[in-house]
């Protein structure tokens, strides 16, 4: 079987009208998707992935797919499943299109798309869900398609694989006895920024009454509003449930530091984002000058370089690895490994077009082979579930695992027919 063509389309969703996914700095989101599918010669065999920007700019992803085509076009499934790692390797460091990343901004977000397409191929060529094709993989054939650039000083193969092997010793031979997984999740729908109090309100009662337990509000608008609506939400969830907030970047080192001391009598569990991505430093500054508090990160950490030193300069409490910001399996799966290696727990980025469909994959994979960690906690944000042929499924507070063959984010041809931005009926 080998690959006919690759198709990426811009599709993008009006969800600005309705202030979904409004946080500190995003005020105005279009969740859009650049849209990848991989076509072969046999008609029921096709790769779809993709990865989630917010509106401008989803073209230049979908041009940069472009670039990544003549790595794949006219192989062989089974030699591109062989030599992942070696496509992975010519995408990720191509000798001209690097300099405008490298391993970072619109290359690597297409990048990711790319690749989580073509592992939704491989793992339906084997019919099974990607989070079991990947549990089944012999572990050296898994380590030789995961790239350790620029890790070995903080985790090598061997570790991996030590890691990977223990942790299967508790598995059972089937691993389809591990369907009826439930995996525990938090809700993000509750506290967009842009909500007014009753929306609010009345959205964190009607989670409340589906049996969610942890709940996350986005904070940064202005101090004293941010108290009120903690206060707001408390007054409703209760002082047993989870409350986290998400300050997405706005604030300063020093800000951080003293906004932690108005919120902390809200007990919360994590602060997430609340300075910029890149500043390692900083966050252990604020780490340093609040030891009692969380931090949480990761959703716009760019590759694995930057998690290798958040993780081992002790910056964060919480690794948020995004399905779509870092380059697919193979740079996802050792960030988990190195957090795995240093007893950090994984609370998988979900806030966007596709994102709780892959991280339901990623969850599994983590809590089967790599951590170590007894905690078990994912977002979920419901984001767009409607235009998916098959979404992330919920069950009182967590996700249902998924048995379809493949990475699950196949979008109805209906919803592409509509918001396809360059010849969709919605945006003509
Ligand atoms: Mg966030």
């Amino acid at each position: 079987m080998k690959v006919t063509d690759i198709i990426a389309q811009d599709i993008r969703f009006p969800t600005s009208k309705e202030n979904l996914g409004t946080d500190a700095v995003h005020v105005d989101c279009d969740y859009s998707a650049t849209y990848v599918t991989i076509t072969t010669d046999n008609k029921n065999l096709t790769g779809i992935g993709l990865t989630f920007t917010i509106g401008k700019g989803n073209d230049l992803c979908c041009k940069a797919v472009e670039y990544f085509k003549e790595f794949i076009i006219n192989k062989d499934i089974i030699d591109i499943e062989e030599n992942i790692l070696e496509i992975w390797q010519k995408v990720t460091n191509h000798s001209q299109l690097r300099w405008v990343g490298p391993n970072k901004g619109v290359t690597h977000l297409a990048a990711a798309a790319f690749f989580n397409a073509i592992w939704d191929l491989i793992s339906k060529m084997h019919k099974k869900p990607l989070w079991q094709y990947i549990v089944d993989l012999n572990t050296d054939a898994l380590i030789n398609k995961l790239s350790f650039n620029y890790l070995d000083d903080v985790i090598t193969k061997k570790e991996a694989k030590k890691i990977i092997d223990s942790n299967k010793e508790k598995l059972p031979k089937d691993t389809s006895e591990l369907n009826s997984t439930i995996f525990p999740a938090y809700t993000t729908a509750v506290g967009w920024l842009g909500y007014s109090d009753d929306k609010m309100s009345k959205l964190a009662k009607e989670n409340l009454d589906k049996g969610w337990t942890h709940f996350k509000m986005k904070v940064g608008q202005d101090i004293e509003r941010d108290i009120h609506r903690c206060k707001l939400i408390r007054s409703i969830i209760g002082d047993d449930k989870r409350l986290m907030v998400d300050s997405n970047q706005i604030w300063s080192v020093n800000e951080t530091i003293q906004y932690i001391d108005r919120l902390k009598e809200f007990d919360i569990m994590f602060y997430e984002e609340p300075t910029n991505p890149d500043d390692v430093l900083g966050f252990k500054k604020i780490k340093d000058a609040h030891p009692d508090v969380k931090l949480a990160t990761g959703e716009m950490i760019q590759n694995a370089v930057m998690f290798k030193q958040f993780i081992e300069n002790k910056s964060l409490d919480y690794c948020q690895i995004d399905s779509c910001r870092i380059a697919s399996i193979n740079e996802i799966l050792p960030v988990l490994l190195i957090a795995s290696k240093f007893d950090i727990p994984v609370i998988p980025h979900a806030g966007g077009v596709g994102l709780c469909e892959y991280v339901q994959h990623l969850n599994l994979i983590n809590k089967f082979i790599i951590t170590k960690n007894s905690l078990s906690l994912s977002e979920y944000a419901e984001s767009c579930s409607e235009h998916f042929e098959n979404p992330a499924i919920i069950n009182n507070g967590g996700y249902v695992t998924p048995i379809s063959p493949g990475y699950s984010v196949k979008i109805k041809d209906s919803s592409i027919k509509e918001f396809d931005y360059n010849n969709g009926t919605y945006w003509k």
